[in-house]
């Protein structure tokens, strides 16, 4: 098993998108300055990450620098996460999924399940794998199972070793990366057909995508098990006060109550000297709290948008950011 370390391992990182065509014809203002490697300033205040990724950086560098690592480790006995965490387009499903069929364009989720068969083909053979899958969303406090849309409220439980997990959850096993994919587009198609417009639907709750890995040794029978969450945020953009009304302001008050529930979670790991850390005030933290901080591999991907339009959105996220740190 993994050792007992109690270093904090949260990475941030930032990712800006390029102006998209719309914005270019209104004649928005490119407003980020990437300072180093490490850097960038927006209206003249300057963020550090572990790492920022100015527009041109493609996908298969940002699977590289972050996720290539991570998938070792899983293998290796440890949990993980890594969320995507940006206003409404800008760019966390880009980041996240990319275009699940494009070599070029496919994003962490299925480079992450290629890396894993091609680890696994790669190690001794006499171990045994068994991966699976799940894949649901947490909308309005509720957990949507994407592989079952019969299961609408699905419930948070503890194991016998108190580890959370959701209750009732369908599972895949899978025994290759298409296998992988099959299951993300079957997701997809379901949620879908749940709602009336997906593009709003999708940027009002959070997706969440667990890989498990567990590895038996044939004769010593000794196991090892190791799981990756992949999330994708809700959009973190304010709705306005007056603007509002109704479901859509219900709505923008548990998104804004689930971010800030993580930030608090991911600010208090970060410190490190918190004893409590408030994993049980979220659906969400309650899931992920054995994946998150202590032995864990933790990844923040920080979306932005490069518009002078979303310059007060963009800033707002550089701070979320900032307070993993
Ligand atoms: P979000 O999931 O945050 O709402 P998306 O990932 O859907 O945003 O991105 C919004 C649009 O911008 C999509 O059309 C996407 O393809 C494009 N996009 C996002 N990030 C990039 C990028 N780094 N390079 C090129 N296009 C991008
Ligand atoms: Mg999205």
């Amino acid at each position: 098993m993994a050792e007992a370390v109690t270093e904090c391992n949260i990475k941030v990182l930032c990712r800006f998108r390029p102006l998209n065509q719309s914005e270019i014809m209104r004649g928005d203002q490119f407003i980020p300055n990437f300072l180093a490697d490490d850097t960038v300033s927006v209206g003249g205040k300057s963020y550090a990450f572990d790492r920022v990724f100015p527009t041109n950086t493609t996908q298969e560098q940002v699977y590289n620098t972050c996720a290539k690592q991570i998938v070792k480790d899983v293998l290796g006995g440890y949990n993980g996460t890594i969320f995507a965490y940006g206003q409404t387009a800008s760019g966390k499903t880009h980041t996240m999924e990319g275009k699940l069929h494009d070599p070029h364009q496919m994003g962490i989720i299925p480079r992450i399940a290629e890396d894993i068969f091609n680890h696994i083909f790669a190690m001794d053979e006499n171990l045994e794998f068994h991966i699976k899958v799940s894949y649901f969303e947490i909308y309005m406090d509720k957990i949507r199972d994407l592989l079952d849309v019969t299961k609408t409220n699905l419930a948070v439980h503890e194991d016998k070793n108190r580890v959370p997990f959701v209750k009732g959850c369908t599972e895949r096993f899978v025994s290759s990366p298409d296998e992988v994919m099959d299951v993300i587009d079957e997701g997809k198609s379901n949620r879908h057909v749940a709602v009336t417009n997906m593009n709003e639907h999708s940027s009002r709750s959070h997706s969440i995508f667990l890989i498990s890995i567990k590895q038996e040794h044939v004769e010593t029978e000794q196991k090892l098990c190791g799981k990756l969450y992949l999330v994708d945020l809700a959009g973190s953009e304010k709705v306005s006060k007056t603007g509002a009304a109704g479901a859509v302001l219900d709505e923008a008050k548990n998104i804004n109550k689930s971010l800030s529930a993580l930030g608090n979670v991911i600010s208090a790991l970060a410190e490190g000297t918190k004893t409590h850390v408030p994993y049980r005030d979220s659906k969400m933290t309650r899931i992920l709290q054995d994946s998150l901080g202590g032995n864990c591999r933790t990844t923040m991907f920080i979306c932005c948008s490069p518009s002078s339009y979303n310059d007060a959105e963009t800033k707002s996220t550089l701070m979320f950011g900032q307070r993993a740190k």
